[in-house]
């Protein structure tokens, strides 16, 4: 079965062609600058990229131009687009409806569309996606995976905010969470490599990349996550503040008479840590800084570790214990130093790193960091969101 999976963001859509038989991704790529201008960057596994500029007035003349590389002669990977068994797609919000991935249909569409005022920045691109995808192949299977769904099972106090109810009530406004699907994979991976049932496991899961969330997994089952009405909830993230005092925004606004949307910038493109390093958002950058003296960009790292290194505690005692921490995401996979940081002074909850292991750690693969005699088995979990869709879709598709 070959199944494309589709991640379509404002202005673009990025894809990878899977094989299921031996799950190997057989081709993948990159439109951009979709609606103004466009770009193509296509690889086909084993081949040199291929790039091209190209008028992408819209997704669905984007997802014309990708099926077009994929069954094309020469960086194609299928003799024609009819090789292509079921689409599935990324979709960062499913509201309150949708309690895991789903068949795409007419209604579905709808519902979605009802969410856009709480999902404004994803869910547009998302819907054009899919109905780009039923226009030009109105016979192939469409999935919906949300980044939502793994929350669904997560009680009431927990996604109920402290505000007068009738805001969740008349407006949607709750703790929803996000990066659902990476922490489902990876929460599953870990549970396959330490060769133990889900069931059996509390886990916390560390999603650290430009956007960051770590999620309390107890039985297979996600209880409680640092994401919440927004992405812009829970840790310190590239450009994102993460939690700050509520009162900041209308104080900010107040007094240096911000608008509504210029607070949000500021909390959402200029925090995180570009914000308090003032240098960058790029964790690599910040690292390399604070290794040089610099002040600001050391703050920067210890209030992301800090943050991380709280909401393991919090969900600890959420969840009554801890048998795993799993590390993922571009800074998880591959900052020695954030983890480094993280699991320092941990002891006391049973997580330990073997400081050579962190160091010289693999890249790309399932790595165990947990110290020889610590209770918390500690991994480095590669992340795929794209294939854990591509495998909701498989499952679906068959159906
Ligand atoms: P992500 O959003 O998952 O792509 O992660 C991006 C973050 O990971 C940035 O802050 C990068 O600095 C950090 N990072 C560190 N090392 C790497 C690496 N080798 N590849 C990609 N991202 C990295």
């Amino acid at each position: 079965m070959k199944i494309l999976v589709l991640n379509a963001g404002s202005s673009s859509l990025k894809y990878q062609l899977f094989n299921m038989e031996d799950a190997k991704v057989l081709a993948k790529g990159l439109c951009e600058r979709i609606g103004a201008g466009g770009t193509v960057t296509h690889k086909k596994t084993g081949a040199e990229p291929f790039f091209e500029e190209i008028d992408l007035p819209d997704h669905g003349v984007a997802l014309g131009r990708v099926l077009n590389l994929l069954s094309s002669p020469e960086y194609g990977v299928i003799a024609s687009v009819d090789e292509i068994d079921a689409v599935g797609h990324r979709v960062a919000h499913g509201g309150e409806k949708f309690k895991e991935s789903s068949r795409i249909t007419e209604s579905v569409i709808a519902y979605l569309e009802t969410i856009v005022p709480i999902n404004p920045l994803h869910g547009p691109p998302a819907i054009a996606g899919m109905k780009a995808c039923l226009s030009l192949m109105p016979n192939v299977p469409q999935v919906a995976v949300f980044d939502t769904s793994f929350y669904s099972e997560i009680e009431d106090f927990r996604y109920v905010y402290p505000i007068p109810y009738e805001f969740y009530e008349n407006d949607q406004i709750r703790r929803y969470g996000f990066h659902g699907t990476s922490h489902r994979y990876v929460s599953h991976e870990l549970a396959r490599v330490l060769g133990k049932p889900i069931e059996e496991l509390k886990i916390i899961t560390c999603h650290l990349g430009n956007g960051s969330s770590i999620t309390a997994v107890d039985g297979g089952k996600a209880i409680d996550t640092s994401m919440g009405f927004t992405p812009q909830e829970g840790i310190a993230m590239g450009t994102r503040s993460g939690s700050i005092d509520p009162t900041v925004v209308t104080y900010l606004m107040k007094t240096k008479g911000y608008t509504a949307q210029e607070v949000e910038d500021i909390l959402n493109k200029k925090s995180g840590l570009l914000g308090i390093s003032g240098l960058s958002n790029d964790c690599r950058n910040i690292t390399e800084a604070a290794n040089n003296g610099n002040a600001r960009a050391e703050l920067a790292l210890k209030i992301l570790t800090n943050g991380i290194k709280k909401h393991i505690g919090a969900y600890a005692a959420e969840m009554n214990g801890l048998d795993a921490l799993v590390f993922t995401a571009g800074i998880g996979e591959n900052q020695w130093n954030v983890r480094a940081r993280v699991c320092e002074g941990m002891s006391f909850l049973g997580i330990e790193i073997d400081e050579e292991k962190n160091l010289n750690f693999e890249r790309g693969v399932p790595f165990e960091l947990t110290k020889e005699g610590a209770k918390v088995a500690t991994w480095i979990i590669p992340t795929d969101e794209e294939y854990m869709i591509a495998i909701d879709t498989q499952r679906l598709a068959s159906k």
